[in-house]
């Protein structure tokens, strides 16, 4: 075990099915008047969950208006569109309701909302200038409608930049949401390849903090559970959104991988992933991890077996019966059998139309925009080496 560590998590959580309907009688609301930050596709408001949600801001004296302009891999331009209609209408705090990308652009407005310049101007990797955000961030309160990006329980926000093909997260502070209100009955509808993206998102958050340079005893402990929880329920899950149990288990493994990535650290795989989706936006997250996951864990699981088998056993894997050189793979042979389960066997990256002579463009961009998991990463790793895991995960 580490003996010496960082912890902080400063989210309050209100966990549990119908747990939307606390927003009106809580006493931990940040402010009287939210921007509510959607996406453009319709979902929120079609679900009911906008309208409950506007009703209970209203029943506990907030009122609300409404940003719904989020695009499913999000865009600096929204962010800073946003922040000038928090701005305009004197919001005092901002709500995140739906998938990641709405969750991280509320964030991220909230942060423009109060910081002079331009989105990029604060963000740290790449073409970003890394500059601090003095001003902090108006009050940020999340509400996932999908459990796998773990946004609610984390400080990381992902934007794209359009004009440059980055797609970079990065997180202070001031962007950890002051409440998260995480209720597994608003994932119910998630459709099946969805639940299987996302949760497969979670379960990679996990994965990769218990790896990750960065580990440590609270992390682990959410990481190893994490896993467990996902290779049981995800399957459920994808077979049968509406079983409320498994959607619960998954909200609970996606807010603990949160934890994760908010006490260790998401590695290079995420690097790669980010890569891909910049130059492919059609290509969902969860589906970039799929897609070059087994490549990629073997890869390290040949050079840097420390703490494989651990993961295999978290899935179930009688790895107290097998020889100690074949544990670490025990996880790969799981992790197989899990990306089989979800009905996800068939992907590549050939899906999406992705080419394998884009291998040196992907991995230069992984490098330059999010270098900064790859030192993270328990293997050192060249730009050859990266590209050989990513032609590798090519059929
Ligand atoms: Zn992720």
């Amino acid at each position: 075990m580490k003996s010496r560590f960082n912890f902080f998590i400063p989210t309050r959580i209100l966990f549990g099915p119908g747990k939307l309907a606390d927003l009106g009688s809580t006493p931990f609301l940040p402010g009287k008047r939210a921007l509510v930050v959607i996406s453009s596709g319709g979902s929120m408001r079609k679900q009911g969950y906008l309208d409950r949600l506007v009703a209970a801001l209203e029943k506990n004296g907030a009122s609300s208006i409404v940003y719904d302009k989020i695009l499913p891999n999000p865009i600096s331009r929204h962010v800073e569109e946003g922040a000038r209609v928090a701005m305009e209408n004197r919001c005092d705090f901002v709500i995140g309701l739906g998938g990641g990308s709405s969750i991280d652009s509320a964030k991220s407005i909230a942060v423009m909302a109060r910081n002079p310049g331009e989105y990029w101007d604060y963000v740290i990797g790449g073409s970003g200038k890394g500059r601090k955000p003095l001003g902090g961030a108006l009050p940020i309160v999340a509400i996932p409608t999908t459990a796998g990006t773990g946004t609610e329980s984390d400080l990381w926000t992902v934007i794209t930049k359009t004009e440059t093909q980055e797609k970079i997260g990065w997180g202070a502070d001031c962007t950890f949401p002051v409440l998260s209100v995480v209720d597994p009955e608003l994932m119910l509808s998630v459709p099946p390849e969805l639940t299987a993206y996302q949760g497969m998102d979670a379960f990679f958050h996990a994965a990769e903090g218990y790896l990750a340079r960065a580990n440590q005893p609270a992390s682990d402990r959410f990481a190893l559970e994490a896993i467990g929880l996902i290779t049981k329920h995800l399957p459920e899950a994808v077979k049968d959104g509406s079983n409320l149990e498994a959607r619960t288990a998954l909200a609970w493994a996606s807010t603990e991988a949160g934890f994760v990535e908010s006490l260790s650290c998401c590695i290079s795989h995420h690097s790669l992933e980010h890569a891909i989706s910049a130059f492919h936006p059609e290509v969902p997250h969860g589906a970039g991890l799929i897609m070059t996951s087994v490549a990629y864990f073997t890869y390290l699981a040949e050079r840097s077996p420390a703490r494989f088998a651990d993961m295999a056993a978290a899935m179930g894997e009688n790895t107290a019966a097998m020889k100690e050189g074949d544990r670490p793979f025990a996880f790969i042979t799981a992790l197989r059998r899990l990306i089989e389960r979800v009905g996800m066997a068939g992907l590549g990256p050939e899906t999406f139309g992705i080419r394998k002579d884009e291998a040196a463009a992907i991995v230069k961009n992984a490098m330059e925009t999010m270098g900064g998991l790859f030192a993270l990463t328990p293997v050192k790793f060249s730009a050859a080496d990266a590209e050989t895991i990513f032609e590798n995960c090519f059929r």
